[in-house]
């Protein structure tokens, strides 16, 4: 049996997008391609709420983290990891020999503007990473505050990795000044993985211009030039992007904001649930991430056994991220997922608990 997916990426992909997925092959240097391309390209601009230049990346969305230490630095990177996610991306600065400091706050906790603020103040960066929801922790960090707080440092690239939260919550990206938003496609765009989409500035791709050994495959400079004719430096996954261009026409027609309200409900939802089930949420409050929930399993429940006998009615969730497997759980409610699917999660796991007390 199908398992629907509610763990955060891969998500569900609804049968459209599938079928979407399988259209018969184009050639990546033909018209059919550059108008796809085009195509895309614009509603990523519009959903972004950003006139900056988008590049589609044939790879997951690591390798447009790994893109990003490479292209925007030349001094000093100042990361703010709140979880394994950020700590990644840290990691990824030092494997390409970037000159890197991380930040890190206590598990649960966001990062907190003021805390930006105070470091990038010392003058040593010319870079910064923000990851908008750590999904190892399902803290969602206040992007619009950090934003403000970048405003004063015009010299330094706000690189964002907006994985999880794109396409289930607003990113205005030229409003906050976001130098590169990214996100791959398994999350909130409800795609199959192994694509990614992301935005890049003119400050973004004036830094990549002087910045010596970008790479090859990650380079900004060569996307930028094809991104004249339309085109990719590499042959794409021309499959993700038939399914990007059909998924993107179903976000405007439910409306954009519709979209970002249905995302809010449903955590509103995951959130009561819990609490009226004996359980805490683990995020500091105020932070809690709008995108997935993820709970204090204060129940002491057995989270494999919970989704063994889940998986017999056609669902999964995740248990919590590394240190936090067996004291927190996570359900993820992104992408096409609605209410009345989530509901149904949720009164089958009561259902199962229930059975088993
Ligand atoms: C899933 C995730 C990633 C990794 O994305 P891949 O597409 O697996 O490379 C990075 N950052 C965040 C916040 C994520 O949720």
């Amino acid at each position: 049996m199908h398992k629907k997916l509610f763990i955060p990426g891969p998500v569900e992909v609804y049968p459209d997008i599938l079928k979407a997925m399988g259209t018969p092959m184009i050639g990546h240097r033909t018209k059919d391609y550059t108008d796809l391309h085009k195509r895309v390209k614009e509603k990523l601009q519009k959903f972004l709420y950003t006139q900056n230049k988008i590049f589609l990346s044939t790879s997951s969305g690591t390798g447009v983290m790994e893109a990003c230490v490479r292209n925007c630095s030349n001094k000093a990177i100042a990361s703010f990891p709140c979880g394994e996610f950020g700590e990644r991306w840290y990691q990824i600065a030092l494997a390409n020999g970037k000159k890197a400091d991380a930040f890190p706050v206590e598990l649960g906790k966001a990062i907190k503007p003021e805390m930006v603020d105070r470091v990038l103040a010392t003058g040593k960066y010319d870079a910064v990473l923000i990851t908008h929801n750590e999904t190892s922790v399902g803290v969602m960090n206040p992007l619009a505050e950090i934003a403000v707080v970048l405003k004063k440092y015009p010299e330094i690239v706000f690189l964002v990795d907006a994985v999880s939260a794109m396409a289930g919550v607003k990113i205005e990206v030229d409003q906050w000044g976001i130098d590169v938003c990214l996100a791959s496609t398994q999350k909130g765009f409800a795609l199959p993985p192994g694509f990614a989409v992301f935005s890049v500035s003119p400050k973004a791709l004036a830094r990549a211009r002087q910045v010596p050994n970008r790479g090859y495959y990650f380079d900004f400079v060569e996307f930028e030039k094809f991104d004249e004719k339309n085109q990719t430096p590499t042959t794409p996954s021309v499959s993700h992007i038939f399914a990007l261009d059909a998924q993107l026409d179903k976000f405007f027609k439910e409306g954009l904001d519709n979209r970002f309200a249905r995302h809010l409900k449903m955590a509103e939802i995951c959130r009561k649930w819990a609490k009226d089930n004996g359980f805490t949420l683990f995020p500091e409050p105020g932070y809690e991430s709008i995108t997935m929930t993820t709970v204090n399993n204060i129940r002491n429940i057995d989270i494999t056994k919970l989704n063994d006998e889940l998986a017999k009615k056609g669902f999964i969730i995740s248990a919590g991220y590394g240190k936090l497997k067996d004291t927190t759980f996570r359900i993820a409610h992104m992408g096409d997922t609605t209410p009345d699917e989530l509901k149904e999660l949720l009164v089958t796991i009561e259902s199962i608990l229930h059975a088993n007390a």
